[in-house]
């Protein structure tokens, strides 16, 4: 396989316009309407290697909302916050076959399967310490932060569209809160539709990959949040329930720590070298992007990127 020094944009080109059919095949999410508004067409692929070498190709500066993206940032600042058994505690470290949006076991053992499917997420947004809006500021500075991008914010038209048609959602919160596992009110939830609802590029996709592939430090080498274990344990998450229900394929193909969400970007982390960020909102029957994965794969298949 090529060495990863060596890609370029003429290398992520050739790939994004060899899958560019993709973007026709799939189905852009509209049960968020605002979310059906989005431009099916567009598609862009980016990679952030070491010492920050950004490459981009495709709609580079098309923003599109981060979606199910954003549960990796509140799981790791969560954990940051509550320990790993303070989140733990309250959920399951499981892969799924269920899609995105199942309340899975909230009917039987009471407790998520895991932090990436909505009940687990909506429940670790719940955990992060802070009044009203104060959690999701936290989500969202996150996101500043690793993508060094302080104009970063969230699209209040999608938020009030989760907000009004987030039913299931809705669902989920009130049997946790039934549960007991979530004490707060409807603000928390609000919260979890907010980070959902913050708007970035795939170049940022890729820097948030890199930042969990190298132990929580940012692409331009700042350390501030590095932990090796926080790393591990949001990467293990992403291999085993980052792409849903078809996360045990997704292993098996790419064989690397992902998250997709319905807006159609996917971030993926090659640990140890580099963060993969890709855009087409046209989604597969799972909620993954249909381009997204295929320029993934070819990606990971021409540089040897699998870890298996
Ligand atoms: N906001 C979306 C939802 O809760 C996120 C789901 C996703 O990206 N898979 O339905």
């Amino acid at each position: 396989a090529a060495d990863i020094s060596t890609i370029s944009e003429k290398t992520l080109n050739s790939i994004l316009e060899k899958n560019r059919t993709y973007s026709t095949q799939g189905k852009v999410a509209d049960y968020i309407p605002e979310l059906g508004k989005m431009d099916g067409k567009a598609i862009a692929f980016s990679v952030v290697e070491k010492n920050g070498r950004v490459v981009n190709v495709g709609d580079v500066h098309k923003k599109f909302t981060m979606q199910s993206i954003s549960k990796i940032i509140a799981l790791m600042i969560a954990v940051n916050e509550k320990g790993e058994s303070g989140v733990f505690d309250k959920m399951g470290y499981f892969g799924t076959d269920k899609p995105f949006n199942h309340f899975s076991n909230l009917e039987t053992t009471g407790k998520p399967l895991n932090p990436m499917m909505n009940a687990g997420a909506i429940l670790t947004t719940s955990l992060i310490s802070g009044e009203g809006e104060k959690p999701f500021l936290k989500i969202l500075e996150m996101v500043r932060y690793i993508t060094k991008d302080q104009t970063i914010d969230y699209s209040k038209s999608v938020y009030e569209s989760e907000k009004s048609t987030g039913h299931r959602n809705r669902g989920m919160f009130y049997l946790m809160k039934n549960n007991g596992l979530i004490s707060g009110n409807e603000d928390q939830l609000d919260n979890y539709f907010k980070q959902c609802s913050i708007e970035l590029t795939a170049e940022d996709l890729a820097k948030i990959g890199y930042f969990f592939a190298n132990q929580c430090v940012r692409f331009d080498g700042d350390a501030k949040y590095k932990n090796e274990e926080v790393a591990k344990l949001v990467e293990s998450q992403m291999l085993i329930a980052g792409m849903y229900e078809f996360s045990g394929e997704y292993a098996r193909t790419v064989g690397l720590p992902s998250k997709s969400g319905v807006g159609g970007g996917i971030t993926v982390s090659v640990p140890g070298r580099m963060g993969i960020g890709v855009f087409s909102p046209a989604l597969d029957q799972h909620g993954n992007s249909s381009a997204g994965y295929h320029m993934i794969l070819d990606l990971v298949k021409q540089y040897g990127l699998s870890l298996f």
